[in-house]
């Protein structure tokens, strides 16, 4: 079965896309999703994170203080490696026991960061989703309540389109001009042929 990758910057809206494959009937990992249930849900990821980070970083009730944590890595590439490092391989283990238990032409797995972790060394195909910048900028402060200054430190931290598209297999725009529909169709025949 073909696993197939797909990522984007901040606001390029893979999430979305990968909403058009589930309904199209295909199997969809949300690595992000997974890796935020994991520190919830794990106590060996738990007991990991307290020990680097503290215990304060868990909530009384046990929930993850992610605006906490968040605070303490925002500016310190080194600590957000550091959870990386701790998190992605239970999600990668995860989503190899998913992968076993899925029947279907291909999957999807969505990640953030596909390419900057090499997870997409693991995928047969990548696809990477883009839009303007102003565009995902607009996107965001619709969705959350927050201002044009983080959103862009945000996309600052992440890779260029340039550097992701060197890496990816196929692109959809998701740009508000070009239809989703007819790119998600063509690359469905394509996945379905080498699948
Ligand atoms: P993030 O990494 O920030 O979670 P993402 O790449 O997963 O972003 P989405 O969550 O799919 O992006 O989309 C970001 C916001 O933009 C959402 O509120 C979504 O509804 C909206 N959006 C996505 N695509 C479009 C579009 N073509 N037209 C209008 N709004 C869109």
């Amino acid at each position: 079965m073909l696993k197939v990758g797909i990522t984007g910057g901040i606001g390029s809206g893979k999430t979305t896309i990968c909403k058009f494959f589930e309904v199209m009937g295909l199997p969809v990992f949300i690595a992000d999703t997974e890796a935020r249930k994991i520190m919830e849900s794990s106590p060996v990821v738990r007991s990991k994170l307290i020990l680097s980070f503290g215990k304060e970083i868990y909530l009384p009730d046990h929930a993850l203080d992610r605006k906490k944590l968040a605070a303490m890595v925002f500016n310190s590439p080194l600590l957000l490696e550091k959870i990386n490092s701790i998190v992605h391989p239970e999600v990668h283990r995860h989503f190899q026991e998913w992968y076993n238990r899925q029947d279907a032409p291909y999957i999807v797995y969505e990640a953030a960061i596909l390419f900057e972790s090499g997870f997409y060394r693991q995928m047969d195909f990548n696809i990477l989703v883009t839009a303007p910048e102003e565009e995902r900028i607009k996107r965001i402060l619709l969705r959350e309540n927050t201002t044009e200054k983080d959103v862009k430190s945000r996309m600052a931290k992440q890779w260029k389109d340039e550097e992701k598209k060197k890496l990816a297999n196929f692109v959809i725009v998701n740009n508000n001009r070009e239809l989703i529909v007819p790119q998600l169709i063509e690359l469905d025949k394509k996945f379905r042929i080498h699948g």
